[in-house]
């Protein structure tokens, strides 16, 4: 596994990757297409460096666990170390603005939660986070209201916008950083819109982020 953060201008990111800091049903439609109620605080989990690949890298599925599920995700990569950081601090601290898939084993992750079990296999095993490279804050041209699509085998899936997240970005990472610190190299994946679905061998995927970044994977 060798992955290291990237800037779609091709320089790259002068800190190591570090952990994921996820967050569960950040979009009313995709909680209720998963029977799941709105929780009134986010739901956090974290997936280690090592679920972390490269999105452009063709995607191995651990096939003999179950359904493996996409998620896709706005993920924020951090610039500098937050530690009980307010909202008005995060802008200062996001280094770029990326893409990944948050691979999701359903039917493990069903039964956890069935026993209120913590879902940690179902999440954060071995490359269940493709990960693109980032657009630096500067070249997006309206930072309020970030869009974000996958296509797969070029039929459109899932729409995302910052804008109806439930907790958006700042709120959020201000919550993360209350309880764990984040470090430059560290991501944060902001939740899913509706639209998750099965990930099937010879899928062909296309992630894209407004108009600044479109990366293309495909499941082996
Ligand atoms: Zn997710």
């Amino acid at each position: 596994m060798s992955y290291q953060h990237q800037f779609s201008d091709g320089t790259s990111f002068n800190h190591p990757l570090g952990k994921v800091v996820c967050v569960g049903r950040n979009y009313a439609e995709h909680a209720k297409e998963l029977n799941n109620p709105i929780p009134s605080t986010p739901i956090l989990f974290i997936k280690p460096a090592t679920a972390v690949t490269p999105f452009s890298e063709a995607i191995n599925l651990p096939y003999d666990l179950g359904e493996c599920h996409y998620e896709t995700e706005l993920a924020i990569l951090i610039g500098k170390q937050l530690t009980k950081a307010a909202p008005e601090e995060i802008d200062d601290a996001i280094a770029g603005y990326g893409l990944a898939l948050d691979l999701t084993l359903r039917e493990i992750q069903s039964k956890l939660k069935e026993k209120g079990h913590p879902w940690e296999i179902a999440k954060s095993f071995d490359a269940s986070c493709p990960l693109s490279s980032f657009v630096k804050p500067s070249e997006l041209k309206d930072g309020s209201d970030i869009e974000f699509q996958l296509k797969i085998n070029n039929e459109l899936r899932q729409h995302g916008k910052t804008s109806d997240m439930i907790t958006a970005i700042k709120p959020l990472i201000s919550y993360i950083s209350k309880y764990f610190t984040l470090m430059p190299g560290d991501v944060v994946l902001t939740g899913t819109p509706a639209g998750v679905g099965l990930l099937e061998s010879g899928m062909a995927l296309e992630v894209s982020l407004d108009s600044a970044l479109s990366v293309e994977s495909r499941v082996l």
